[in-house]
């Protein structure tokens, strides 16, 4: 699959037009996407009237949008007019939203033209993409490993060259870890840069939308369409977005205590081996220290649930989703039947959770607790940031799992993102860059979390990182013989 930026210029250049853009994605998806399954909805006929119609526009003299004919695929758990929307939950299956999210009406508006919907966990609760109530998804640079989740369909059409870009979206890392699996780029922006209206509430203090893609530049051609203030979405930022900066006398922290939550030395060599090239390249790279990121998880494991537990009280079963026909004598009976029905373990198990931090009872206050210690986390953010210009940081603690390894305990299986979570829980920009195979050719990344509103640094150093290091994406886009 050609790069955003290189599927515009063969427009300009009258090379191909969109709909053939559309016709040779489509024969892609069809010969390889039941390789990868990192779809569970595709919309080609709506796919192709779009692109008919940005080509009869530009026949007729038109400006060309600044995506024009751009192939998108978009998570699961973004609302699209006239399409269906699960969030792989058995308990949503056949619910239509009437509205379309803002990040994905800003691209449609931009030129773009979405192609399908991404499988995940189920409502974007896991690290694997195992937890779908459709299928799993598989890792494209080797079918028996995980792409990382909960965007693990978005990672892996990406990472598989099926698209150029998709949207993910995140909480706690469900962006840059399967962008870190699938050797892509993924991109958690600032809290409140790209609005949430339509984007399905895990915890409303931690979620955003971000870009997946396997090209630096096409990062940010999309951010800077989908960014910016919306009135559906009261937290959205007003201070305008910056484009990716030179580094210029920049010093980067590399905190200790991430480093020694490492389980694999291939990971740590090439951690190693990228601060030492920055440091040739001029760039004073410095150990610091940082609180332990374990803090973060038991923070998140507080809050994440407590949030998930009000959001999802919607899903009731009367208002959305699944209704049991059996008659009962009370709501509650009905309500539980509904829920214990539609819902997966997974999710039954953090509602359970969260209801019970919301109501204490004379337990200890973990949410309280939980709030307290985000408070600090914060600060001592700030604080760093104030003598550092960027955070460099493995992005996993271990390259992709096989399918079916997942850790049997929750907290075990959040290890997996456990250097993702402080930039979610203080609300700061962070970026996974890929870097490169390891001996088993699976994929390995970096991550690099800036101060509030940094996202044109983080894209700065990643493309130095890309023309000193040799590293980057990993797209596989070769064909396999057998379908799984
Ligand atoms: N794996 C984490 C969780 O299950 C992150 C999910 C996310 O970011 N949506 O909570």
């Amino acid at each position: 699959m050609l790069t955003v930026r290189e599927l515009l210029l063969r427009q300009d250049k009258g090379d191909i037009s969109a709909e053939e853009i559309i016709s040779e994605c489509q024969k892609e998806v069809s010969i390889r996407d039941p390789l990868i399954k990192g779809f569970i909805y595709t919309s080609w006929q709506r796919a192709r009237e779009k692109a008919r119609q940005i080509d009869q526009d530009r026949a007729r003299g038109g400006d060309r949008p600044p995506l024009a004919g751009i192939p998108v695929a978009i998570k699961d758990n973004l609302a699209r007019s006239g399409e269906p929307m699960t969030c792989c939950s058995r308990f949503l299956k056949g619910f239509y939203p009437g509205y379309t999210a803002t990040a994905v009406s800003r691209l449609e508006k931009a030129g773009a033209i979405i192609i399908g919907r991404t499988n995940m966990d189920e409502l974007a609760m896991g690290s694997s993409t195992e937890n779908s109530c459709y299928f799993p998804t598989h890792n494209p640079h080797n079918p028996d490993y995980v792409p990382g989740g909960s965007s693990g369909g978005a990672a892996a059409v990406v990472g598989g060259g099926l698209v150029p870009l998709s949207l993910g979206s995140e909480t706690g890392g469900s962006i840059r870890q399967p962008a870190a699996f699938c050797g892509v780029y993924g991109l958690r922006p600032t809290y409140g840069r790209v609005s949430r209206f339509g984007l399905t509430a895990y915890a409303s203090s931690l979620d955003q939308v971000g870009p997946l893609s396997g090209n630096l530049e096409d990062l940010w051609l999309v951010l800077k369409e989908m960014a910016g203030p919306d009135e559906l979405d009261a937290t959205t930022l007003k201070e305008p977005l910056k484009g990716p900066e030179d580094p210029d006398d920049w010093r980067i922290g590399l905190p200790r205590e991430y480093l020694e939550h490492i389980q694999d030395p291939e990971i740590s060599r090439r951690v190693q081996e990228i601060a030492a090239e920055l440091e040739k390249a001029g760039v004073v790279v410095e150990e610091i220290s940082l609180s332990d990121p374990t803090r973060a998880l038991a923070i998140y494991s507080s809050i994440v649930p407590a949030e998930a537990s009000s959001n999802l009280a919607r899903l009731d079963g009367i208002r959305y989703g699944l209704q049991s026909d059996n008659n009962y004598e009370t709501w509650e009976q009905f309500i539980r039947e509904n829920r214990g029905k539609g819902l997966g373990e997974e999710v039954r198990n953090r509602i359970i959770l969260g209801t019970k931090l919301l109501n204490p009872e004379g337990e200890e206050d973990f949410l309280a607790r939980g709030q307290q210690a985000r408070r600090e986390l914060k600060e001592e953010m700030q604080a760093i940031f104030k003598e550092f210009d960027l955070i460099l940081s493995p992005a996993t603690p271990t390259p992709s799992f096989k399918m079916g390894s997942s850790p049997e305990h929750s907290l075990q299986r959040f290890m997996s993102d456990i250097f993702a979570i402080p930039a979610s829980l203080t609300g700061l920009p962070a970026l996974t860059v890929p870097a490169g195979l390891n001996s088993k050719k699976l994929p390995l990344a970096i991550q690099l979390m800036g101060p509030w509103g940094s996202e044109g640094r983080l894209l700065g150093l990643a493309r130095l990182l890309e023309r000193i290091t040799g590293y980057g994406p990993v797209v596989n886009d070769t064909e396999r013989e057998e379908p799984l």
